[in-house]
């Protein structure tokens, strides 16, 4: 038998063996749907994400004058830099600097829209974005009512090495919204302009990287992968100098702003750079308000709440990447300022869903060790927690700091436990057998030898018959076609076929829609994204609102996603794309 380390599912090496207590035992605290051994992945992956609120649509906010956003608990609780400007700076002793974002040159054009966002979030009717005031309000030119507009102060890791200040460097933080199912959201502009973190950047973000954004957010949204949302994208004419590849081919391209929003927009980096930096009141501090307003089952004078808190965004951040594997997504920049204290995809830069099976599969052509690429993930995730450690040391005692190294060694096993049900769920296996283990790992080996399209594999195998499949019909499966062509095939689906045929009270219906709830058909292939940038460069956002919609439902077989050729086999010119961190 195939040892399961040398796939994508054990990319982690550093796996222990210790129990991770406090990280199981709070797992449930932070979201009781989770994790929960048979059912998990066909819950948190299946189309039933789709907004559910049941209110009435005549309660949405018609005039944008009625909307309001908060700075206060924020500015009340957290200290603000003292000095104002928007000149490049180091900044000291505070978590935010006063930025006021510069407007894009007009005209500006609304490229695309979330409806689930805007309505399900922000409780706005749809018809306000179509005024000139909300074009205004998302683009930068105008302030929100209420708001008081922030850049926050955080550090990071990047590609292994501590980078010092980095900071919001084209990201104006507009304030929080309480929306009317009593959530709270931060509303952030990326692309706004410059900020006392801007270093030696332009404050800018143009069309192609926006686009992507804006449609991988969502689509991670409706994947069922925690995520930050995007509201907006508006285009502008000011020009903003890129060099693409980094090759000296200087280009102008067009500047462009999304409205993203997300429950807080704190990272792993924003810690690291006040533990680096001696603050450490100021760590206590921020640490106290993250706990209080997102972690809500600790308690404030529970004298182990850092280290709880430690353990939960080991637990979650686990949980976070093994969803990334499950739909084939490798973020591109997993630095410690990427990484989101809640556990949610942040950041969308140079990102990627894997089309053949590779674990080196590394999106971002300027990563060229390969140090991000979708096999090294959850070894990264490690490395960045136990960056967070080494940031929460100087408030945890010495006991507690052994406790919290105790916890991250249990992170492999939480990753490992966390991937062998996704992917048990992925191939419809229920209850336990101790060959499924092996089965996934034959799989992801044949699909690794034969280039098999992951997105396409697990989903043909959703969709084909236990009937079709035993008379290895393959018509209009060009997935499962590629694997069927391994040596080992025919001995695999005996052993698949003969696993499924012992579950009880399972129809072979059933489990076709089982798995058709957590298998997608359709992902944000690169090259499907592309065509869309191309046209949306040309003013033409009609391809970007088509995939909006399409990747809405992205396990539901769609029409007009089928006659566009997203679940066909890639175009031979998908393969010459790429993508850098140039954004
Ligand atoms: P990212 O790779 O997009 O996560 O960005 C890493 C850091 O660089 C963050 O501090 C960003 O705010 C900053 N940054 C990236 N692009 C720009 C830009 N065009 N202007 C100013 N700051 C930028
Ligand atoms: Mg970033």
């Amino acid at each position: 038998m195939w040892s399961i380390c040398g796939a994508l599912l054990c990319a982690l090496v550093a796996a222990s063996s210790v129990t991770p207590v406090y990280a199981l035992e709070f797992c449930q605290s932070i979201d009781p749907k989770c994790h929960n051994p048979d059912d998990t992945a066909a819950k948190s992956q299946s189309h039933t994400v789709q907004s559910k609120w049941t209110l009435n649509a005549s309660s949405l906010i018609h005039d944008l004058d009625q909307f309001r956003v908060s700075c206060k608990k924020l500015t009340e609780a957290l200290p603000v830099d003292k000095v104002d400007g928007n000149f490049v700076r180091t900044v000291k002793n505070c978590i935010f600097s006063k930025s006021i974002p510069t407007p894009l040159k007009g005209p500006l054009r609304l490229a695309a829209v979330s409806k689930d966002a805007i309505e399900g979030i922000l409780d706005l009717d749809m018809s306000v974005t179509q005024s000139d005031d909300f074009l205004h309000y998302v683009s930068g030119a105008r302030l929100l009512p209420g708001s008081v507009p922030l850049a926050h102060r955080y550090g990071g890791h990047q590609f292994g090495y501590w980078a010092g200040q980095l900071g919001d460097g084209r990201a104006h933080f507009l304030g929080q919204y309480s929306n009317r199912k009593g959530e709270v959201w931060e509303l952030q502009l990326k692309g706004s302009g410059k900020t006392p973190y801007s270093r030696s950047g332009d404050g800018r973000a143009v069309i192609r990287s926006s686009v992507r954004e804006f449609l991988c957010s969502e689509a991670m949204h409706f994947l069922g992968v925690p995520t930050s949302r995007a509201a907006s994208l508006i285009v502008s004419e000011e020009p903003v100098l890129r060099d693409q590849f980094y090759n000296g081919n200087v280009k102008t391209e067009r500047g462009a702003v999304v409205l993203r929003l997300a429950r807080s927009w704190f990272r792993i980096g924003s810690l690291e750079v006040l533990s680096q930096s001696g603050e450490i009141d100021l760590l206590r501090i921020l640490l106290n308000f993250v706990i209080g307003e997102h972690f809500p089952f600790i308690t404030p004078h529970d004298p182990e709440k850092y280290l709880v808190f430690f353990s939960t965004v080991v637990n979650e951040t686990a949980h976070l990447i093994a969803q990334w594997a499950s739909v084939g997504f490798a973020h591109g920049v997993c630095n410690t300022d990427n990484f989101s204290l809640l556990s949610i995809t942040i950041d969308y830069g140079p990102f990627g869903f894997m089309e053949s099976y590779n674990p080196n599969f590394v999106p971002n052509t300027s990563d060229d060790e390969g140090r991000y690429s979708i096999g090294a993930q959850a070894n990264v995730g490690l490395f960045n927690l136990e960056k967070l450690l080494v940031a929460l040391s100087p408030v945890l005692t010495e006991t507690q700091q052994k406790q919290a190294r105790i916890i991250l060694k249990g992170y492999g096993n939480i990753y490992q436990m966390r991937i062998h049900q996704i992917f048990k769920a992925k191939l419809g296996l229920l209850g336990d057998d101790e060959d499924d283990n092996y089965l996934i790992t034959v799989l992801l080996r044949m699909m690794e030898d034969t280039e098999s399209d992951f997105t396409m594999t697990f989903r043909e195998l959703s969709e084909i018959s236990a009937k079709r499949f035993l008379n290895r019909n393959f018509t209009q499966m060009w997935a499962l076609d590629d694997l069927s062509r391994h040596e080992r095939f025919s001995d695999w689906l005996s052993n698949y076929l003969l696993r499924l045929s012992r579950q009880q009270d399972d129809s072979d219906l059933d489990r076709q829609h089982r798995m058709k709830n957590v298998n997608p058909r359709y992902v944000l292939r690169n090259w499907i994204a592309e065509s869309a940038i191309r046209k949306a460069e040309k003013n033409d956002f009609s391809e970007v609102e088509l995939l909006h919609h399409v990747l809405s439902s992205p396990f539901v077989t769609q029409e007009t996603a089928e006659e566009a050729g997203y679940a066909a086999r890639p175009p031979q010119w998908a393969r010459r794309l790429k993508v850098s961190c140039s954004s």
